[in-house]
């Protein structure tokens, strides 16, 4: 089976853009953190309101929410995933490595870039609630304004957290936290830095390499 794939970078870095290409063009299967709580928050659900604020201020959910979050809705010995947004500090990496990685063979990615050009990405990022397909106004604009190009959905929507409030939180958060996962990964020989400032076909140029080699 192919390597559990493992996606660092910072919010914005181009994980989601990517993670999309890589399921549909290697049929590996994207889990995201993030997006399994939104749709916890969407559904009302008790962990849902419980992480809700925690969210919009960009904060960091505590790891065993999240790691119980991301144990019920993957299954390691029958599918390959990419795991975008999870781990975000070592201690959640040592979690996956012992909890749901185990045996299996894993490589980490990290989409490394300027962090200074990331808040106006962000602030710019809208993403089709009917597709996902992911749009920015500055850098890949909807052909139509307000129309997703792929689906013809007319939903494209701001994410509440891509504000400029929460963005500074969220990037500060990703800087105070991103070394020792990097080394973790590093020191066991799993880690590949992608330069993620290439534009997507670089990138998944690079992302494909690391895979397949
Ligand atoms: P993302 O979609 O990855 O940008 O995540 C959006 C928000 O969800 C983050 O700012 C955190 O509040 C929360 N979140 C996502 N993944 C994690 C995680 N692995 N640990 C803690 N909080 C997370």
């Amino acid at each position: 089976m192919k390597p559990q794939l493992i996606l660092l970078g910072a919010p914005g870095s181009g994980k989601g853009t990517q993670a999309a290409r890589l399921v549909s063009e290697l049929s590996y299967t994207h889990i995201s953190t993030g997006e399994l709580l939104r749709s916890e928050i969407s559904s009302g659900s008790e962990l849902g309101n419980r992480v809700q604020s925690i969210m919009n201020e960009g904060k960091l959910v505590d790891d065993n929410t999240v790691l119980e979050l991301l144990s019920s809705n993957c299954d390691l010995d029958t599918n390959a995933y990419i795991f975008d947004g999870f781990p975000r500090n070592i201690e959640q990496a040592k979690l996956l490595d012992d909890v749901l990685i185990k045996e299996h063979a894993s490589k980490a990615v990290y989409f490394d870039i300027d962090l200074d050009k990331l808040a106006e990405r962000l602030i710019n990022r809208r993403t089709c609630d009917d597709c996902g397909e992911i749009y920015n106004l500055l850098s890949k604009a909807p052909k139509v304004e307000g129309v997703c190009d792929k689906c013809k959905g007319t939903n494209l929507a701001q994410r509440k957290d891509d504000n400029k409030e929460t963005v500074v939180t969220r990037l500060e958060v990703f800087k105070n936290t991103i070394e020792p996962v990097l080394e973790y990964y590093e020191s066991q020989g799993k880690l590949t830095r992608l330069d993620a400032s290439k534009g997507a076909d670089g990138v998944f140029e690079q992302l494909e390499n690391t895979v397949k080699n």
